[in-house]
């Protein structure tokens, strides 16, 4: 058969039909295949109509059953992501208890053997002034609030927000006004009334805060107290005890109480005794003290401990004890040497622990080992003094020492400068001496009287520039730091808090200039970066473009350090305990390299 014959283009059904009812339509006759027609095309369209509805239902459904689908993965998606979360709080959860676990009680090893619990705060004889005893709650409340002030814990002691309501001797009041200090800071208002009630209290405060006189004036109070009670003898006392973790602190602290009790003495009160015990001083300064009644020591842990095994000086009749950067101490390796200390007491004391920052951890502990304990917090635990404008600069590694003389035009001195490594220390130094400014530096492995040179030139104003690590000069109260520069940003944002916590004090404005770079680890850039947030400073685009992994979460900061930029579980202070721990063991296991 030929092909194009055979060819037979395809009509499709629906088409055919058509042309077949057009042509039936058209004609006149034959109406019964007409009408049989009209019934299939009503019979189809039925169909037709019919499977479009159950297409369209099916279409339906499957977008409901879709759109279900959908929902359960969001919700899946959602499931994972609480899940992550749930399981990185309850990591968190249980390693702050595991962290909890590793501390014992803050009480003498005496204490713990012996069961001895004491229930009730240390009586006292100090009230505070009866209108304002009087005040209401919400009155009192209010007042804190004004101050920023927040306290947790029973029956807290009114807040006395003028010297005068705290019933000072003249002569203490005449002291302070001849230092310009005519009003309490806020955690003098909360805590001096707190200490002088014979309360055990954990004081949060940034530093400069005035925290030194907070717990200066109660020992001193308390000493005039026994005094007049009784006076001590050649080998009695102290009746106070403050330890602080560095010796330059003690000393500071020291001069403080030995000023005041000059000027009691000199207002015709009783010449209290007090003593300096630090390494690295002469014995003979010390015998002078020693040979009479005893009221007040400040101390370092190590130097402490020697001279209670001695039998120098005993702590039997010792009431108070306050621990000066009390998280610094126990980070610093000294909670043995508390514990240690705290073993001397034969009788119940009242103890304080003072701080600018107090992670949540060292808060439990505290609060487990001290009685009925008042918490006055000024500001967050950790958080940037107001008073100081941070300023967060990209310096190149190998552009950092040109860029610190051009930092250093930015204020009059006297001016800090900050490096975490000794070398660098002497390094920047010896640079700014060769350039023919005025400068001193310490560092840990300077001689004692070296640091002190430092320090008292550089308080003298006969050294403009202190080239400092920040370990040495810890709580160091250098009046009218102009502008603090850290060379090296701090790993952890505790120490940054610390450094810049140099200047801006007793309410002068002052200005922290850091340097960061790629060197700077991105944990440490996130804490930075939102402490600066948090103090409404200005973030460089450099950090706010920043990501953060944990962006979302919400919460308080790190439990441990209080850093904002992590979580207890990639915290580096942690990181460094425990590797200086799993250090410790493998040392101890004999192993090393
Ligand atoms: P601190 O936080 O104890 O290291 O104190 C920081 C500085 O503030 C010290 O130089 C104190 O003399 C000073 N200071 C303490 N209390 C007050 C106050 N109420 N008013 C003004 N200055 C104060």
């Amino acid at each position: 058969m030929d092909e194009e014959e055979a060819y037979v283009p395809y009509v499709p059904l629906q088409q055919r039909r058509e042309a077949r009812f057009k042509t039936l339509a058209s004609s006149s006759g034959n109406t019964k295949e007409k009408q049989q027609f009209e019934d299939i095309q009503d019979l189809e369209k039925e169909r037709e109509d019919e499977l479009n509805k159950k297409r369209e239902k099916q279409r339906r459904e499957r977008t409901l059953l879709d759109g279900a689908a959908e929902v359960k993965r969001r919700k899946m998606e959602e499931d994972a992501l609480k899940s992550v979360l749930q399981l990185r709080m309850e990591e968190e959860e249980k390693l702050l208890k595991e962290l909890a676990g590793q501390q014992r009680k803050l009480v003498s090893d005496a204490e713990l053997a012996t069961g001895v619990e004491y229930r009730d705060s240390l009586p006292a004889t100090w009230t505070a002034p009866r209108y304002i005893r009087e005040k209401t709650d919400e009155e009192q409340e209010k007042i804190r609030e004004k101050y920023h002030i927040s306290t947790e814990g029973e029956d807290v002691p009114p807040p006395c927000p003028d010297f005068q309501d705290m019933k000072l001797p003249p002569p203490i009041l005449k002291y302070l006004k001849g230092k310009k200090i005519v009003k309490p800071s806020p955690i003098q208002i909360q805590g001096i009334p707190t200490a002088f009630s014979g309360r055990d209290m954990i004081g949060i405060a940034f530093t400069g805060s005035g925290k030194t006189l907070a717990f200066s004036l109660p020992a001193i109070m308390l000493a005039l107290e026994e005094e007049g009670k009784m006076p001590l003898m050649k080998g009695e006392g102290p009746v106070g005890l403050i330890v602080c973790p560095s010796r330059e602190l003690a000393r500071q602290t020291y001069e403080g109480i030995l000023d005041m009790t000059k000027a009691l003495a000199e207002g015709g009160y009783p010449q209290l005794g007090v003593l300096l015990t630090i390494g690295g001083i002469s014995m003979q300064e010390q015998n002078d003290v020693l040979n009479k009644g005893l009221h007040i020591v400040v101390a370092t842990p190590g130097r402490v401990i020697d001279m209670l095994t001695k039998k120098r000086f005993g702590l039997e009749g010792c009431k108070y004890l306050c621990l000066d950067e009390a998280d610094r101490m126990i980070d610093m390796g000294f909670e043995e040497d508390v514990r240690n200390i705290m073993s001397f007491f034969k009788a119940q004391r009242q103890t304080l622990l003072f701080s600018a920052t107090m992670p949540k951890t060292i808060q439990n502990f505290a609060q487990q080992s001290l009685i009925r304990p008042v918490l006055v917090n000024v500001g967050r635990a950790g958080a940037t003094n107001l008073d100081i404008i941070q300023v967060v600069e990209y310096v190149k590694q190998e552009a950092k020492m040109v860029y610190l003389l051009e930092c250093l035009q930015k204020t009059p001195p006297p001016v800090i400068v900050f490096s975490d490594n000794k070398n660098e220390v002497d390094d920047i130094q010896e640079y700014l001496l060769l350039k023919g400014l005025q400068a001193v530096a310490i560092h840990g492995s300077k001689t004692q009287e070296e640091r002190e040179y430092a320090i008292k030139a550089f308080k003298s104003g006969a050294k403009d520039v202190m080239v400092a690590s920040g370990v040495a000069s810890k709580g160091l109260d250098f009046n009218e730091i102009q502008h603090v520069i850290n060379y090296t940003m701090p790993k952890e944002i505790e120490d940054y808090v610390h450094q810049i916590g140099r200047t801006g004090r007793s309410g002068k404005t002052g200005i922290a200039t850091t340097f960061v770079n790629m060197n700077t680890q991105e944990q440490t850039l996130l804490d930075l970066k939102y402490l600066l947030m948090e103090a409404k400073q200005r973030t460089p685009p450099f950090l706010a473009a920043l990501e953060d992994p944990n962006a979302g979460q919400g919460g308080s900061g790190c439990p441990v350090c209080g850093g904002l930029g992590h979580g207890a579980n990639n915290c580096p202070k942690l990181e460094d305990a425990q590797r200086r721990k799993a250090a410790e063991q493998n040392r101890d296991q004999g192993g090393g390299f």
